[in-house]
C-alpha cells in the first residue's frame, strides 16, 4: 500500500509538472498576446498596407524592369502583396516587444522581438522590418556577416546606429537585405514608391550585399 501511495505521488506530481509545461508552451504560442493593444493595433495596419500591392500597371519600361526584377526567382510567385504577407505570416509565429539593443527588431525561434522605435516608423519601414526578420526564419544560412569595419553606409532607418562592424551584412543577394531590395523594386516598378524613393531605398538595401571574396 505505501508502495501505491508513492507511485501515485509521482505519478500525480509528473502529471502537474506535463501540466505546468503545456500552460506555458501555449501562452509561448500566444505572444502576441505579449504586444499592448496600440502595439497590435500597428503591426495589423503594417500587414494591412502591404496585402494591397498588386502587378497591375508597371510604371517603367519592360526593358528597365526585367533588368532588375528578381521577386519571381525568390519567392516563386509573382508580385502581390497578399501572397508577401502570407510567406512573412507562415515564418513568424509571434511577435513581442521589448529591448533590441542595436537592432530595430531580431527573430528568434519563429517569434519577433520589436524594439520600442519599431511603433515609431512609417508604415513602409515597419514592413520592411518585418519581411526583413521572416528571412531569417529560413535557416542559418540567412545569418548575417560583419560589415566591415570602413563601412561608410548609414541605418536608413536610425542614423545613429552604425552597420559598420556589426552583423549586419550579407554575402547573398537572397537574404533579408537582398529581399527588401526585390520587393522595393516591385514597388516601385508598379507605381507604391516614387522614382527617387524606390532607388535610394533599393541602393540602401543593396549596400549591405557585400561582394564575396
Ligand atoms: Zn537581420
Amino acid at each position: 500500500m505505501e508502495e501505491f501511495k508513492r507511485n501515485f505521488k509521482i505519478t500525480i506530481s509528473i502529471l502537474v509538472l506535463q501540466l505546468i509545461s503545456t500552460l506555458s508552451a501555449n501562452s509561448l504560442l500566444a505572444e502576441d498576446n505579449r504586444l499592448s493593444p496600440k502595439e497590435s493595433k500597428i503591426l495589423k495596419e503594417t500587414f494591412k498596407y502591404a496585402e494591397d500591392f498588386e502587378a497591375r500597371k508597371l510604371r517603367i519600361d519592360k526593358k528597365a524592369y526585367l533588368r532588375h526584377s528578381n521577386f519571381e526567382s525568390i519567392f516563386k510567385f509573382g508580385f502581390s502583396g497578399r501572397k508577401l504577407v502570407n510567406w512573412i505570416q507562415t515564418r513568424i509565429k509571434s511577435y513581442s516587444s521589448g529591448a533590441t539593443g542595436d537592432f530595430i527588431a531580431y527573430f528568434q525561434n519563429g517569434e519577433v522581438i520589436l524594439g520600442k522605435q519599431f511603433f515609431s516608423l512609417n508604415k513602409l519601414d515597419r514592413f520592411l522590418t518585418i519581411l526583413h526578420e521572416a528571412r531569417h526564419a529560413d535557416g542559418k544560412e540567412f545569418t548575417h556577416v560583419n560589415c566591415p569595419d570602413d563601412f561608410l553606409f548609414l541605418n536608413p532607418r536610425d542614423i545613429r546606429i552604425s552597420p559598420a562592424n556589426k552583423k549586419a551584412c550579407d554575402f547573398r543577394t537572397d537574404g533579408s537585405y537582398g529581399i527588401t531590395a526585390s520587393v522595393l523594386f516591385e514597388m516601385g516598378a508598379y507605381g507604391y514608391l516614387s522614382s527617387q524613393e524606390t532607388a535610394y531605398r533599393y541602393n540602401s538595401e543593396i549596400s549591405r550585399i557585400l561582394p564575396e571574396e
